[in-house]
């Protein structure tokens, strides 16, 4: 018997990508679904973007100088990293596939370049896009969040068009009009995905090994 491909092996968790354009809803969205889904991880990015007010490095991100992020690209750290905005995100590939392997699922809130590396290395990912109701409404919460310059707002809603050019590419789209009927949308999701990963061999697995003896 070949034992190679025993579909008995511990389950992975589930990889699960979020990107939007700035000011979309992205991270009140995921902060909300922690909340509510606490069994997730949310992966801390490492970013040469200076701190906002409020913001903790190892809560938010990991706040580095450039010349450190270019050292750790050099050392391959990364599981994906990008330029956006003029400045350089990236995950890192240690803490998330540990996580993966111990059966947790992880959320990555990257941009549209770093869901097009993941997609490459971990085809089973699932990857969701947030809209804005409006170009008009994500200028207002981009300004009304309080966090940016005129300057960095400007520059993100210029982004925001290459951003959402790449909707297309994402498993699901969800559109952040109503927060939460857009909260129950991406929870809708992670529990559906739930149900498909996990269900076959979790439930019936002593059974099948049982049957296999
Ligand atoms: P936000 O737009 O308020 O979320 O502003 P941020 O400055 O926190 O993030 C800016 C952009 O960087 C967003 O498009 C994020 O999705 C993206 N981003 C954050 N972390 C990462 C990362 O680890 N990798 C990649 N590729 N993009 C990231
Ligand atoms: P992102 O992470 O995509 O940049 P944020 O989560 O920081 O976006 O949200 C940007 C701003 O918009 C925040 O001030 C947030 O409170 C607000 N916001 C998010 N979703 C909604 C919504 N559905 N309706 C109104 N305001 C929202
Ligand atoms: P902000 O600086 O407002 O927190 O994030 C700006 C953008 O960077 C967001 O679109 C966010 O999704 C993206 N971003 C944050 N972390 C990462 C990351 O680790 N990788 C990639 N590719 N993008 C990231």
């Amino acid at each position: 018997m070949n034992t190679d491909a025993s579909p008995l092996q511990s389950a992975e968790g589930t990889l699960f990508v979020v990107a939007a354009p700035s000011g979309a809803g992205k991270s009140s969205l995921v902060n909300a679904l922690l909340e509510r889904e606490p069994a997730i991880s949310l992966s801390i990015s490492h970013t040469t973007r200076p701190p906002r007010p409020g913001e903790q490095y190892g809560r938010h991100y990991y706040f580095v100088e450039r010349n450190e992020f270019e050292r750790e690209i050099a050392e391959g750290i990364f599981l994906e990293h990008a330029e956006v905005h003029g400045n350089l995100y990236g995950t890192s590939s240690n803490t998330v596939n540990t996580l993966l392997e111990q059966g947790r699922d992880v959320l990555l809130e990257i941009d549209w370049q770093g869901a097009r590396q993941i997609r490459k290395s971990k085809p089973d990912c699932v990857s969701v896009f947030i809209l804005p109701p409006s170009r008009a409404e994500l200028e207002r919460r981009l300004r009304g969040r309080g966090s940016d310059s005129a300057e960095v707002i400007a520059r993100r809603l210029h982004n925001s068009r290459e951003e959402i050019a790449h909707a297309h590419e994402f498993d699901y789209i969800i559109v952040n009009d109503d927060f939460d009927v857009a909260l129950g949308d991406l929870q809708s999701i992670v529990r559906a995905v739930r149900q498909r990963s996990t269900l076959p061999w979790q439930r019936h697995e002593a059974l099948i090994a049982e049957l296999l003896a």
